[in-house]
């Protein structure tokens, strides 16, 4: 009965590999100090992107770690009370984020900030891939009547041009975990049958939400759990299997039903 599928876009349409394409510190800032603190926070973290800078230096000790899903990381390292996320949520938390140049999403990379002791401190890039496979699964899924959406807490340009390479028109982009949540229901409100497919934390309240959630196997453990189906490969053409598996289903079963009853 689906007739929607609501896509995140890092580690559900792109690879979720990502790697630090440039590290750039504010004026007075050691490139050492900035990957270090970075890195060392980022350690504890799972997403992606923390992933990508945690492999930057080896880390050292973390205190007071917190994840902000959907947002950043924070805690302690060294003496420094830091922050790692979204330059707008970094600037939330009263740090002065420069607003243009190095401190914007680019096309192709996402920019992330890192303050410590209340000042900006510099970015860092990460870039990742589309998998191979999503254009052909989101092309698929359209033959089968259903509109594809991206929705993601990544930024307007990465995720407009993510949708333009795999052939998704509607974008949703910048979106906090809990506005993920509110755009399945939006969705749902206008009396749409809606699957989602996600992989982090953030994802993980509108997986439950949706009518069909599906979860990357590859992805985090919370987004599994929330979840009805888990692709275990993490990759989207078996989300068209199954959509394709369950039509087929059904058919016989109504049909040996009708058998039935006629005999
Ligand atoms: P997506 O919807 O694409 O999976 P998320 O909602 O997980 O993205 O993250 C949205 C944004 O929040 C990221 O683009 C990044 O700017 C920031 N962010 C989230 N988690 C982290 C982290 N661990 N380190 C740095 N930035 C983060
Ligand atoms: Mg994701």
């Amino acid at each position: 009965a689906v007739d929607t599928v609501v896509l995140d876009k890092t580690g559900t349409v792109t690879s979720g590999q990502m790697s630090v394409v440039s590290v750039e510190p504010a004026a007075g800032v050691p490139d050492g100090e900035l990957r270090l603190v970075a890195a060392s926070l980022e350690h504890a973290s799972e997403h992606p992107i923390a992933r990508a800078v945690a492999a930057l230096v080896e880390p050292v000790a973390v205190e007071s770690f917190e994840n902000h899903a959907g947002f950043g990381v924070s805690g302690v390292v060294d003496g420094r009370r830091a922050l790692v996320g979204r330059p707008a949520w970094v600037r939330e938390q009263g740090v002065d984020v420069p607003s243009t140049g190095s401190g914007t999403n680019g096309r192709d990379h996402t920019t992330v900030a890192v303050a410590w002791d209340g000042s900006f401190r510099g970015t860092i890039a990460v870039a990742d891939t589309i998998k191979p496979t999503s254009a052909k699964a989101i092309a698929d899924l359209g033959t089968l009547g259903l509109e594809p959406i991206l929705l993601t807490g990544d930024g307007r340009a990465v995720a407009d041009a993510v949708a333009a390479e795999v052939g998704i028109e509607r974008v949703f982009a910048d979106v906090t975990p809990a506005d993920k949540l509110q755009t399945v229901r939006d969705l749902q409100a206008e009396g749409r049958v809606v699957a989602m497919i996600g992989d982090g934390v953030n994802d993980a309240a509108a997986l439950a939400a949706a009518d069909l959630g599906i979860a990357m196997g590859t992805g985090t453990d919370v987004a599994i759990q929330a979840s009805d189906l888990t692709l275990v490969k993490g990759d989207l053409a078996t989300a068209v299997d199954a959509v394709r598996l369950s039509r087929a289903t059904l058919r016989t079963i109504r049909a040996n039903l009708a058998w039935a009853f006629g005999y």
